[in-house]
């Protein structure tokens, strides 16, 4: 038996990044005895690079916003496939999420009245991203992490021990939620730095684990993001939605190869930067859908007229939803008029004063001059996309934030799929991290609090099979039955390299059917390699041994992403097919259902070069008409079908 320890808590939140920390406030404030454990150092998840702002519709900026609008822009950005419950807890909770977090120490920019300063971005109506500069990760994760250290200060007073009701393991890999039946019982897990196992038990277990980037290529994403919460919700039995739905930010770094795909934040162009081709045309004009074309200025005048006056002109096209600029871009470079590196170019330094552009965009400003030697204010950032978000993730109920199929499961943040439809809207990460990580953090508690019979217990076989899952590439075999002999284990290093490139050439962001099923022969191939993927050495800090096990989680996940994306045949949102090229009514109310296809759970099982993932669709509930009624007919007409208006 390899396990050394096990705790036994109440709630166990995975992942420390917004969602995270939120769920695990709101748990240990439920009264639930809560656990936090997460792969990074305490106060260094993903969360921290997010750099635009957070979401809410304070109406601070412009009197005009609220949460209706709010509401209808996510919806729009979404292309109408949003969980809608989800998209209205969002705009209804959102403020009260930013206010609280001024409440407990977070200090936002200011307008000049003392208020919280709300800055534009892609897709919203108004003014509406609270933020600290381009810094707003960085001090919403500040702000948690002190609540949480406030609220360790509270428990250590009344019991002599900081850590008897909040604690956090980090640097510490989880790498299966164990059941009892069909119950969580815990999760198995090991510290990065030595490799010991344990075992925390717990009847409720929050997935908050982020996103997936990592199995792209070029992407913005931190090295936590191998979709591990993804996986781990897979093979506990829940199912993933919508997974087709990868969000490529337009404006990534393209310049030198070494940063490719650092994220160049979208406040560029909310405060007043614009796109140009190699000729100098300010080319989003020609690029603006039908469905977008009464909201946005068909003239350079307009558009620079409505940062000074919003209330009498259109917005720029340079902020329309991500999606659109991102296939922009794509198309200016594919014609030949992309910038010398293979982007296009983002210029602030016509459009604003030097002084300006250095206080508004502090680390856009260090970013370029230190990694790419460019004087942002003085010359034109080069930009194309890279991966950015994935909008698909664990199936949800939209108010518990509880998975589906599998009692204790509750998941929060990026890994949780439906709120942001097929696109996500700028901001709207960060507040959904708030709001729905307050959510599963209740939900959680009360489910543990609420259990009347005895709690599920952790199986000691099931543990001891995680732990020999965890130690398989330590003694990977060579060569594939029937393959040569002498052959050494597989790199995981260079299978990772070749999963990146496969996912970033053949299901990236502009999809054809021959090329994704290529990626699934790909991953095929990939899977049955990954079985042999070896690692030498041993179980202290050993970095070849972490990304093997991460392979797992890639693998399944990619396979997700290429085989719903095959599956739906029209444009919308995260996902273009060339090769059906609109979106179709008729897909609006389909979702797309990943669930393992192995119930035994195991991806090692069987044979690799078989899919792993069974598809089913499934219709959408139709969205209530209260909210339905917020919107004009004649643009429900573009999205949804003949039966549902
Ligand atoms: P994270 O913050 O990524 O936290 C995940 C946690 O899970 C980490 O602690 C990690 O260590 C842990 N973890 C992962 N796997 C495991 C495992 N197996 N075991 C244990 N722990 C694990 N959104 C906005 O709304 N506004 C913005 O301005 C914005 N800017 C962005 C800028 C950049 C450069 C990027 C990349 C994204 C930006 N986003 C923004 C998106 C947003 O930052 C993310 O979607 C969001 O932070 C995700 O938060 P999360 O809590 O879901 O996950």
């Amino acid at each position: 038996m390899s396990v050394v320890d096990r705790q036994e808590w109440d709630v166990v939140v995975v992942g420390a990044g917004g969602a995270g920390l939120r769920a695990a406030i709101e748990a240990r404030e439920r009264g639930a005895r809560t656990a936090v454990i997460c792969k990074s150092l305490f106060g260094k998840a993903h969360t921290v690079m997010a750099e635009g702002g957070i979401a809410a519709a304070m109406g601070n900026v412009n009197s005009g916003d609220n949460w209706q609008v709010h509401f209808r822009d996510t919806m729009r950005g979404g292309k109408f496939l949003n969980q809608w419950r989800m998209a209205e807890l969002h705009a209804r909770e959102a403020p009260d999420r930013v206010w609280e977090l001024e409440t407990w120490g977070a200090l936002f920019d200011r307008t000049k009245d003392g208020r919280i300063s709300q800055r534009n971005f892609g897709g919203h109506e108004y003014p509406r991203l609270a933020h600290v500069g381009d810094r707003t990760g960085l001090e919403l994760i500040r702000t948690l992490q002190q609540k949480i250290v406030a609220l360790q200060q509270e428990d250590h007073r009344e019991t002599g021990d900081y850590e008897s009701r909040l604690k956090v393991f980090q640097e510490c890999t989880v790498t299966r939620v164990l059941k009892d039946g069909s119950r969580v019982s815990g999760v198995f897990a090991y510290e990065r730095e030595s490799g010991r196992f344990f075992v925390l038990e717990a009847p409720s277990v929050v997935v908050a684990t982020g996103g997936i980037g990592k199995s792209f290529k070029v992407t913005s994403n931190s090295w936590e993001y191998t979709g591990d919460g993804h996986a781990l919700a897979l093979l506990a039995g829940a199912p993933l939605l919508n997974m087709e739905f990868v969000q490529f930010h337009p404006t990534g770094m393209v310049w030198p190869p070494s940063v490719k795909g650092i994220l160049v934040t979208e406040s560029v162009r909310g405060d007043g930067g614009v796109l140009r081709n190699s000729e100098g045309k300010r080319f989003m004009f020609d690029y603006i859908p039908d469905v977008f074309k009464e909201k946005y200025a068909e003239s350079e005048e307009e558009g620079d007229r409505w940062y000074e006056d919003p209330d009498h002109n259109r917005r720029p096209p340079e902020l329309l939803p991500r999606d659109e600029v991102a296939r922009a871009i794509n198309s200016e470079v594919k014609a030949g008029r992309g910038s010398p590196h293979g982007g296009v170019f983002l210029d602030v330094s016509t459009r604003m004063p030097a002084e300006v552009i250095r206080r508004r965009l502090p680390s856009m400003y260090h970013q370029f001059k230190e990694l790419a030697d460019v004087d942002i204010t003085a010359e034109a950032m080069e930009v194309g996309p890279t991966c950015h978000y994935v909008m698909g993730g664990i199936a949800v109920d939209s108010d518990t934030a509880a998975a589906r199929g599998v009692p204790g499961l509750f998941a929060a943040g990026e890994v949780a799929g439906g709120m942001h439809g097929s696109n996500r809207l700028g901001g709207n990460s960060l507040s959904d991290l708030l709001v729905f990580g307050r959510r599963a953090g209740l939900h959680a508690a009360e489910y543990a609090a609420g259990l009347t019979s005895a709690r599920p217990p952790v199986d000691d076989a099931e543990a001891d099979a995680a732990a020999a899952e965890a130690l398989r590439p330590f003694s990977a075999e060579g060569p594939a039955p029937g393959q040569e002999p002498g052959r050494p284990p597989e790199n995981p290093y260079t299978l990772h390299q070749e999963l990146q490139q496969a996912m970033n050439d053949l299901v990236g962001i502009i999809r054809r059917e021959g090329e994704m099923e290529q990626a699934l022969e790909r991953l095929a191939d990939l899977r049955v390699r990954a079985r042999r993927a070896g690692v030498e050495g041993h179980r202290q800090f050993n970095p070849g041994w972490h990304l093997a096990l991460d392979l797992r989680n890639m693998l399944l996940v990619s396979e997700c992403v290429a085989r719903a994306a095959l599956e739906r045949t029209e444009s919308r949102g995260g996902h273009t097919r060339e090769d059906h090229p609109e979106m179709d009514r008729t897909w609006r109310n389909v979702n797309l259902l990943c669930r393992l296809a192995d119930p035994v759970g195991d991806p090692a099982a069987g044979d690799p070069a078989r899919g792993q993932i069974t598809l089913t669709r499934e219709t959408t509930e139709p969205v209530r008409p209260d909210l339905l009624a917020l919107f004009e007919k004649e643009e429900l007409v573009k999205y949804l079908p003949e039966e549902e208006l």
